[in-house]
């Protein structure tokens, strides 16, 4: 059977299945990908709804992987376009095998980007089990309200905080009671003064919601829990951040005579690592077919907001993450707006731009040997 890219990411769209749980969208991806001679393996590194698929063309040559996501959002589907993401990898890599002379097209399927399940920021997971060792490029996309290479994003942990109280009467023996819930508002409001001296410069961000903190007003509360998402541009300063905090948590238990447990929950999403010469080239190709998108350097300079763990990625191998525009600009994300927009003409027609692009660049750096040491250069270079 021949697939098409536009009648695969309305597929996936429709599957919209949530992280960790995409089942039936990689074993459809799989299968696109055999029936264009690819080799399959299942399961990749252990994780379930992961693959990794690859064609060899010609003799030797360097090894480029493209990356799929295919997680939904709970509640709402595919309001982030990850379906785009999955058609554009498993095209730009079926497109790449047909222009390039000599080397090794890989896909690899990277579920649970948003973090809902039990493999969450699995680029991560794969990263650290040495899943992207002999690979010289990786290459991903991801639809956005705007064209643009070069972005950063934001260094994230997310911490689990359970204090534990003693439960009494509260009225009639509150002096037998130990409150959970007044160490985690202590710890809230700590929180908020550690806030206020942050280094400006690290676009250090801290976030939470309490869970848990109680059940009735007449019973003091033995249980109470945080969950905080703790971020920064710098990840050396992330990490006085996080010591901060549980110097922070370890004061509000003290302070209500109530014990903890403090553990974080998935793994330390890095910041990322752009690629100048693989990001300008690729801009590059996009102007010429008349996209308009900001500077490398502006981009850049533009504040990170959010994290990916495409960036772990960038840290062991060169690799660019491209942005792609499917909706009007400031279009919120996870939204019903962008939900539509991933299925929308404007998506339909840039998908066709990212696979053209990415499997042009695929190209080059198989065939172009001062292209691939410019990237390899760069990503070698000391900040
Ligand atoms: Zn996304
Ligand atoms: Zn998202």
């Amino acid at each position: 059977m021949k697939f098409e890219p536009w009648p695969v990411a309305l597929k996936i769209h429709e599957l919209a299945e949530v992280g960790s749980s995409e089942f039936k969208s990689s074993e459809f991806l799989k299968e696109v990908l055999k029936s264009n001679g690819f080799s399959v393996v299942d399961s990749y590194l252990g994780i379930p709804t992961s693959f990794r698929a690859e064609k060899s063309v010609g003799n030797g040559g360097p090894t480029i992987a493209f990356l799929a996501e295919y997680d939904a959002l709970l509640g709402i589907g595919h309001a982030c376009g990850h379906n785009l993401i999955a058609s554009a990898a498993v095209f730009s890599a079926v497109e790449s095998t047909k222009k390039i002379k000599n080397g090794k097209i890989v896909v690899i399927g990277t579920p649970d980007e948003e973090g809902t399940g039990e493999f969450a920021g699995s680029k991560i997971l794969i990263a650290n089990k040495k899943g992207f060792k002999n690979i010289d490029l990786v290459l991903g996309s991801h639809p956005s309200a705007e064209w643009s290479v070069g972005k950063n994003s934001l260094a994230v942990q997310d911490v689990e905080v359970v204090f534990h109280g003693v439960s009494a009467h509260a009225a009639a023996t509150p002096e037998k009671g130990k409150s959970a819930l007044d160490a985690a508002i202590l710890t809230f409001m700590a929180v908020d003064m550690m806030r206020k001296h942050f280094r400006r410069d690290a676009n250090a961000v801290i976030h939470g919601v309490m869970r848990e903190g109680g059940q009735a007003s007449n019973v003091t509360p033995d249980r109470a829990v945080l969950v905080y998402g703790i971020r920064s541009s710098d990840l050396k300063y992330h990490a006085k951040m996080l010591e901060r905090f549980k110097k922070i948590v370890k004061g509000c238990a003290i302070a209500t005579d109530t014990t903890y447990e403090l553990k974080f929950i998935g793994p330390l999403f890095t910041p990322g690592k752009v690629n100048r010469p693989l990001a300008n080239s690729i801009r590059q190709r996009l102007l010429t077919r008349g996209v308009k998108m900001i500077s490398v350097e502006e981009a850049e300079r533009t504040i990170p907001r959010g994290s990916t763990d495409f960036a772990n990625v960038s840290q062991v191998v060169p690799a660019l993450e491209l942005s792609f525009k499917i909706a009007p600009k400031d279009t919120p994300w996870h939204s019903q707006l962008s939900l539509e927009a991933a299925v929308s003409e404007d998506a339909k027609k840039a998908l066709v731009t990212v696979i053209e692009v990415l499997s042009d660049t695929a190209r080059d750096f198989a065939e172009d040997r001062n292209f691939r040491d410019s990237i390899l250069g760069d990503f070698n270079r000391k900040e």
